[in-house]
């Protein structure tokens, strides 16, 4: 099968599956209360793809490029025997990095059969070590200890190194930078500092809102000093540093101020069965239908090489060229991170 290429020559490398758009947190600056509150018309059973569906579409995907699957949502955990989908995406053949984003808060009780499922790493997300601002920032007043624990825990099972994702925030959770640095440093898990970006329309993003990662870096830099590392592999949407005395690596994603849509080998499918080919695609394209029509794989795959042949998305380094936020957007907890 040959590798499609979009009209930037980028192929397609990581496939981003949604499997719910429900989460149990209401992170402020992705699912805010006041919109998704008890009226909240969330996807139903049977509008989200089935674990054979999902699996069909990796199969697909896998074929034309694909070698990573990361599970996301919403919150993955809350699906379901997800690790069933586990053991069945672990079997596609040609994927070498089956991985899961989550908010840990079950990460501790499922740990375990997540390995075993075939799973291979997870990467947590974590605001913030102290209570106050974590529990502001996911809005249910969730601990910061839980989320430790199922960190630890998912370490024990062999799912690490644990890369930890913080969103900081002007304003909100700049401290958590130096904290979360000290506090991983020396544990062999990485922890990741996220622009605040505007996906979505939900979250009142303003660029105001945004600290920049080379301050952040500049942050842990003066507490530990740190040099830079070269990228795993193209595309690798961290910028990687190492603490100069060997205490271990941080990274940060700055979609905001240094865009990397150059390298981007991203697809996302989200849980009701579209591929989006940008996190800030306003629409996406269905699968589902003719998934449920019966069509076949090779009518499946000509539709996403017609989507990917097309893809001409780079929306990050036009909105940084523009320091605005711009158009309609598809929302983060139903497309995933
Ligand atoms: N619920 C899971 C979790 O929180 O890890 C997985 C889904 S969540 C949408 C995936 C990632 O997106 C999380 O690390 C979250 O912090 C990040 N995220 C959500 N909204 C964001 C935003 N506006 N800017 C930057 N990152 C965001
Ligand atoms: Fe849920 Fe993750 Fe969004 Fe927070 S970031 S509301 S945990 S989906
Ligand atoms: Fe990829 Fe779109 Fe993000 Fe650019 S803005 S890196 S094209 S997902």
């Amino acid at each position: 099968m040959t590798q499609p290429l979009d009209t930037l020559g980028r192929p397609v490398r990581d496939l981003r599956i949604s499997v719910t758009d429900r989460c149990n947190f209401r992170c402020t600056y992705c699912m805010p209360k006041e919109i998704f509150g008890p009226e909240y018309r969330f996807l139903s059973r049977d509008e989200k793809l089935t674990y054979e569906e999902i699996t069909r579409v990796a199969g697909l995907f896998a074929e034309r490029g694909v070698t990573k699957l990361r599970l996301t949502g919403g919150e993955p955990l809350l699906r379901r025997e997800i690790e069933k989908l586990i053991a069945m995406l672990a079997g596609v053949g040609g994927i070498d990095d089956l991985t899961l984003t989550t908010n840990a808060s079950l990460l501790a009780r499922k740990a375990e059969t997540l390995k075993e499922a075939g799973l291979m790493r997870v990467t947590v997300s974590l605001d913030a070590l102290d209570d106050p601002t974590f529990m502001a920032m996911n809005d249910v007043d969730y601990p910061v200890e839980t989320v430790l624990e199922g960190i630890k825990v998912a370490s024990d099972a062999g799912l690490g190194p644990i890369k930890i994702n913080a969103v900081v925030q002007r304003g909100v959770n700049e401290h958590a930078v130096v904290d979360l640095a000290r506090y991983f440093r020396g544990t062999g898990h990485i922890v990741r500092f996220i622009e605040y970006m505007d996906v979505g329309t939900t979250n009142g993003w303003r660029l105001d809102d945004v600290v920049p990662a080379l301050e952040m870096i500049e942050a842990v830099n003066q507490e530990f000093p740190l040099e830079p590392l070269q990228p795993n592999y193209v595309g690798e949407v961290a910028k990687r540093y190492r603490y100069k005395d060997g205490g271990g690596e941080i990274g940060v994603i700055a979609s905001v101020t240094q865009p990397f849509c150059g390298d981007c080998t991203r697809v996302r499918l989200s849980p009701d069965g579209s591929i989006f080919t940008c996190l800030f695609s306003g629409s996406g394209t269905d699968l589902k239908e003719p998934i449920r029509e019966g069509a076949s794989d090779m009518e499946i795959g000509e539709i996403i090489d017609r989507v990917w042949a097309k893809r001409a998305d780079r929306y990050s380094e036009i909105r940084s060229s523009q320091t605005v936020s711009i158009g309609q957007r598809v929302e983060m907890s139903y497309i995933g991170g």
